[in-house]
């Protein structure tokens, strides 16, 4: 499947019989490709020569005819090679990685059992290969080559039966207890660091019980661990084996009790559901008004009609707690996807779905594409959420794409959010999708009580320039005094925003980006958030050589020390990406923090997406207002959002919830109305804005980037692309061309980027328009990855 945008024509040798949908082996130029047949004809269109199919990678097709669909539609509206936009949805092994061994797949366990059967035909080389499989757990793939050929194992992996070996560990979930062997010598002999910490992790007991947690404590990997198991000084136990994800999350107790609201809600959902029609419905249901206790609802009716479900949420909310109540009610029916997923997990849960044993999927974007036949329902939680936009190609918007999967499915569409996006509600106003309405929330539990604090009035009055306002530390004083938990969201990770040359003015900025770097504390260096790209700290200023370097603003790794500094009683915790990529710490800290351990949790917007935490009874917003300042019409959108979803994290549970906001921008109306947490007039100013603008969701948008690793490249494609379309604008109606100008990001990975927005008052005429660029500009010669085509873009910077 390469990245081109034609599709290509191959006979079908005699012996060989295709359908759409199913995987071959075709030569493309001088090497071997792999192809999804689209179509299958009796004559070959003339003029054409075409080479013949190398071999069938299937039995069947891959994907059924309603996935070849939606691959089409998508191709066509997002302006993605045909090819890239297969590759997105099927669980494709890469080509590059070469295991040292293999073992058996549950499909091959399976597959092993059935040709074991005494009335079945003798298996041959086939059943051999398997049956040495399990005997032996796993092989060598050099042994195995020599056993059986190699062409013979291959095909063996390209049907699932066989899978790599290095996953293992992890597919397994294996999990250690350790202790020590014996009393530790009083002289251990020239332990190792990491073995110290180890030991001393392992605390007065010397037994802990499970590893993962002891080498957190200890800064340690399992090799460490292994290695001082060999020395003979501790014991590996592995015979406990990890329960299923979320084990310790399980909400426990009796079913609950819908509220009159949610009833009302259920049953409408249902009757849609039960209509067997295409429908979409947007469910504004503020924070804590008990979406989720619907969707479990929703999905048991539809397995119960003998249909199927698919749930997606953001990356981020696919908490073990969610994990673990789809678990309780739907057990091994349910299949997991999503990113952290080993390649080798990932293809077991998407053949279990194709199989049809699992009939529930919750996952994360690309879990759109799950096999799922006769689907009933898609439910897209937090819909408004930027993570379901890809940002590579295919770039396409899984919440879109799941309102065109239910429409080939003749299947019902739930949009869930507490803050709709802007483009949901008005299809809503504007009758295209159904409203529901959960307007109170759960328990008769009361909204937060929110506060704005100006800092401009702060700074007036102590004169100095601080994260914390006296009225914030005074009420996290209270809190502590009476023992209840504080959040605290401020949207910037690192240490400092930037270093700041008070000479002459300069910041130390990414030689790949134009953005300026972020001081990371605990690396000690200057990192960029875009590209990754780090440097050391200067001593002096690269510019001017002055010694005055500065550090300007405060990040989330700052923050919480300070916090660690101001209430030096109080555990405090941080959470944000930089805690969340060190592996198990993300849990880790939710974990703790649930259970009370932890009394203010510092952290990025990461914190304030969907996780309950029932003892938290104050909110604090450090700096609400960042995202004001960006140059994309979204960043009202995003900083109501922002602040709505964190007030809802307060007071979740018996006790009544409060949230600061301290802001300089106290009479921004994003904040005044996320303050009083009212969506409906947040939407009606925001729409005036839009509409005056001609901003989505009023227009449609388009975002068109030429890319150059020179500058003048970079314009000599903008140039091509200007040609088409500026002549267009004039005799196109509602056609409106921005650019070209440089991008806000206008030097992003080393590359140059020229802007050009698009607007259009209807979005299939702007799609179709885009295709055409797209035909153009291949025309002219000009490679793919010089130009980035996003259609309705999440992000325009
Ligand atoms: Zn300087
Ligand atoms: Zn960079």
């Amino acid at each position: 499947m390469a990245a081109i945008r034609n599709t290509l024509t191959y006979l079908v040798p005699d012996s060989f019989s295709v359908q759409p949908g199913q995987r071959v082996q075709v030569p493309l130029a001088t090497r071997k490709a792999t192809g999804i047949v689209l179509r299958a004809g009796s004559t070959l269109p003339p003029g054409i020569q075409a080479r013949p199919i190398l071999r069938l990678l299937d039995t069947e097709p891959v994907l059924t005819p309603e996935l070849m669909e939606l691959g089409l539609w998508i191709a066509d509206y997002y302006v993605a090679p045909i090819g890239e936009v297969f590759r997105a949805m099927l669980p494709l092994r890469s080509a590059t990685r070469r295991a040292r061994s293999v073992r058996l797949s549950a499909l091959g366990q399976q597959k092993l059992q059935e040709i074991s059967q005494p009335e079945q035909e003798p298996a041959g080389p086939a059943g051999d290969l398997l049956a040495y499989l399990a005997t032996r757990g796993s092989a060598s793939v050099q042994v195995l080559r020599k056993k059986f050929s190699e062409a013979f194992l291959e095909a063996l992996k390209e049907k699932w039966l066989v899978v790599d070996e290095v996953e293992r560990e992890r597919t397994q979930r294996q999990v250690y207890a350790v202790r020590l062997a014996g009393p530790v010598p009083e002289k251990p002999l020239r332990l190792s660091p990491v073995a110290k910490r180890i030991l001393e992790a392992l605390g007065t007991e010397g037994t802990a019980g499970d590893h993962r947690e002891l080498l957190q404590t200890a800064r340690a990997d399992l090799a460490a661990l292994k290695k001082l198991s060999a020395s003979g000084l501790i014991e590996l136990d592995p015979s406990k084996k990890s329960s299923l994800p979320g084990d310790t999350w399980a909400e426990g107790g009796t079913p609950l009790v819908l509220t009159p609201g949610q009833s009302t809600v259920l049953d409408d959902l249902t009757k849609q559901l039960e209509s067997g029609q295409f429908q979409t419905v947007l469910l504004h249901g503020i924070t804590g008004s008990g979406k989720t206790e619907i969707y479990l609802r929703l999905i048991a009716r539809c397995l119960e009609i003998g249909r199927t479900a698919l749930m997606l949420v953001p990356e981020i909310s696919l908490t073990p707690s969610v994990q673990a109540q789809f678990l309780a009610r739907f057990s091994s029916q349910v299949a997991l996807l999503h990113s952290a997923l080993s390649e080798n997990e990932r293809h077991e849960e998407w053949w279990r779905i194709r199989r049809g044993e699992a009939k529930v999927v919750l996952g994360t974007r690309s879990a759109i594409f799950a096999p799922l036949s006769n689907l009933g329902v898609v439910i897209i939680d937090e819909e408004h959420d930027t993570s379901y936009k890809q940002e590579e190609t295919p770039r396409y918007h899984g919440r879109d794409v799941a309102v065109v999967r239910a429409r080939l499915a003749g299947a019902l569409a739930v949009l869930g959010s507490a803050t709709p996006s802007l483009e949901s509600y008005w299809n809503a106003c504007e009758g295209k999708y159904r409203l529901a309405a959960l307007p109170e929330r759960v328990e008769g539990r009361k909204l937060a009580d929110v506060e704005i604090i100006d800092m401009r009035q702060e700074f007036r009055e102590t004169h100095t320039q601080v994260p914390v306002s006296r009225r914030l530390k005074q009420e996290i004083e209270t809190q502590l005094s009476k023992r209840q938990q504080t959040m605290i969201l401020l949207n910037r990770r690192g240490y400092s925003w930037f270093l700041l040359c008070r000479s002459c003015g300069q910041t130390q900025r990414c030689v790949n980006c134009s953005i300026s770097l972020t001081y990371h504390r605990r690396e000690h260096r200057l990192i960029c958030h875009y590209c990754g790209y780090s440097a050391p700290v200067p001593a002096r200023c690269p510019n001017c050589d002055s010694q005055h370097l500065y550090y300007v603003g405060e990040g989330t790794e700052k923050v919480e020390k300070k916090f660690a500094e101001l209430f030096p009683g109080a555990r405090v915790a941080r959470l944000d990406r930089d805690v969340a990529r060190r592996q198990g710490q993300f849990r880790h800290i939710l974990d703790e923090f649930r259970r009370g351990q932890i009394d203010l949790l510092v952290g990025t917007q990461l914190i304030a997406k969907g996780h309950d935490f029932p003892g938290v009874t104050l909110v604090g917003v450090v700096s609400a207002d960042i995202g004001l300042g960006l140059p994309d019409f979204r960043s009202a959108e995003r900083t109501f959002q922002l602040l709505t979803q964190a007030a809802g994290r307060a007071g979740r549970g018996e006790s009544p919830g409060r949230v600061l906001v301290q802001t300089f921008y106290p009479d921004h109306y994003a904040i005044r109305m996320a303050a009083e947490q009212n969506y409906e007039a947040f939407f009606h100013k925001e729409m005036r804005f839009r509409r005056m603008m001609h901003y989505p969701p009023v227009t449609a948008l388009a975002n068109v980037i030429a890319h150059g690793a020179k500058l003048d490249q970079a314009a000599q494609v903008a140039k091509h692309v200007g040609n088409f379309l500026i002549p267009l604008e004039k005799n196109t109606e509602g056609l409106k061309i921005l650019g070209p100008t440089p991008a806000p990001l206008a030097k992003l990975e080393g590359r140059f980027r020229i802007q050009f927005l698009i607007k259009c008052t209807s979005r299939a005429r702007l799609s179709t328009i885009l295709q055409r660029l797209a035909d153009y500009t291949d025309q002219q010669g000009i490679p793919q990855r010089s130009l980035m085509i996003d259609m309705d873009p999440a992000n325009i910077m």
